[in-house]
């Protein structure tokens, strides 16, 4: 394995942003890992663990430090019984082949997921979710290699927390597990999962196969932001977090909206709602965008997506992350001025200052 130097890292993001990484390093086995973790500690170097960079964005001047990008690969069934398949996936294999291979053998409970870019271990430190699906609902264990004990550990679901776009990986132990493998279970019985708006009107009321859900999926998809192979504009898919709001706190927005913008678009914002559980709602975050006016904003070389507001893209291909930083801020400061609410951004921030991440107080 070559530990190189000074890497640009726009290549390895889907944003194709950001400046170099003074080291960098692929790993196609746990000894690599443990070669070039001991490379970093004995230079004292930050180490950044990175799948296909397709939630990230990294700072123009680059990163001081080592990253590892995890390529190991492998996938195959452990375990069936008469409702349900076990199956081991490496944490570098690329997600949606990992749903492809599913769907082609009849095993449900991956195909909302389809088109979701990136690595599988990275499906877990985000809890990726799309069209009424979470990973968490998939991922049944998680083996890792654990950078504090320097040892293997199995983490159960129950002990990930997994909450939306959330686990341990990405909050309380952020930076201490190297994912190495998933154990996912899916289900051999038909259970599609149709609530999501755009599935069910397709469907209407009728049972579709597990391909049909697939191929709909990825054509909503495709319809508001394409996969990365065919994206003409680099992004990190959703810029924003959606918002959970509690009802006292939905019941005041809905008045805020409708004294700023009219009792038409408070209730066109009502329909726009989701249940989140515990009598909580779920607010697009794009619907706020809208509302605030803030689609189509640019800054520099980077936009707001109009089709998904939801989305910053890299417009002219020539992007800097500073364009990308000061645009996310515009509309956290705008939404949170005319509306109350503070958005939080769901990509990772490689390689910024303090000062610099100001603006989007994370
Ligand atoms: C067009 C597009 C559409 C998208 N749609 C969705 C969507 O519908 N739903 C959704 O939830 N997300 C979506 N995303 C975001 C992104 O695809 C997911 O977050 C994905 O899981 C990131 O995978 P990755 O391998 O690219 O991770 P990276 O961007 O490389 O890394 C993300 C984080 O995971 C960590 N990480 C990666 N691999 C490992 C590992 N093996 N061990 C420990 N930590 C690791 C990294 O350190 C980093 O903190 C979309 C992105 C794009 C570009």
């Amino acid at each position: 394995m070559d530990i190189l130097e000074n890497v640009p890292l726009a290549p390895y993001t889907t944003f194709k942003i950001g400046g170099p990484s003074r080291w960098f390093c692929e790993a196609s086995s746990l000894e690599e890992i443990k070669t070039a973790l001991n490379f970093a500690q004995l230079r004292q170097l930050p180490v950044f663990v990175l799948g296909g960079g397709s939630n990230l964005l990294v700072s123009d001047r680059g990163f001081e430090g080592l990253v590892l990008k995890i390529n190991l690969l492998g996938k195959e069934k452990i375990k069936q019984d008469e409702s349900g398949v076990w199956l081991k996936v490496a944490s570098g294999e690329n997600w949606d082949q990992v749903v492809s291979w599913a769907v082609g053998r009849g095993w449900w409970g991956a195909e909302n997921l389809s088109h979701i870019p990136g690595s599988c271990g990275a499906i877990a430190v985000q809890n990726v979710g799309a069209y009424g699906q979470e990973a968490s609902r998939l991922v049944e264990s998680v083996a890792v290699y654990d950078t504090s004990s320097q040892s293997l550990v199995e983490i159960e679901n129950a002990s990930c927390g997994f909450a939306y776009r959330r686990s341990i990986f990405n909050s309380s132990q952020k930076g201490r597990y190297i994912i190495l493998y998933l154990t996912l279970r899916l289900s051999l019985l038909p259970a599609p999962i149709l609530e999501y708006r755009d599935l069910k009107e397709r469907f209407k009321g009728r049972l579709p196969g597990l391909e049909e859900v697939r191929e709909a999926v990825i054509k909503i998809r495709n319809s508001k932001y394409p996969f990365p192979q065919a994206a003409k504009n680099g992004n990190a898919g959703s810029f924003f977090k959606n918002l959970s709001l509690n009802q006292t706190e939905y019941a005041e927005l809905l008045s805020k909206v409708e004294a700023a913008f009219g009792a038409g678009q408070a209730v066109g914002l009502d329909k726009k709602k989701f249940a989140d559980g515990e009598g909580r709602v779920k607010l697009p975050a794009a619907a706020l965008i809208e509302l605030c006016g803030l689609k189509d904003l640019k800054y520099g070389g980077a936009k707001i997506n109009h089709a998904q507001p939801l989305v910053i893209v890299n417009e002219t291909g020539l992007a800097t992350a500073s364009d990308v930083l000061h645009l996310a801020g515009e509309v956290v400061s705008v939404v949170r001025q005319k509306l109350g609410l503070n958005l939080n951004l769901e990509p990772i921030l490689l390689g910024f200052t303090a000062e610099e991440l100001k603006s989007v107080e994370i």
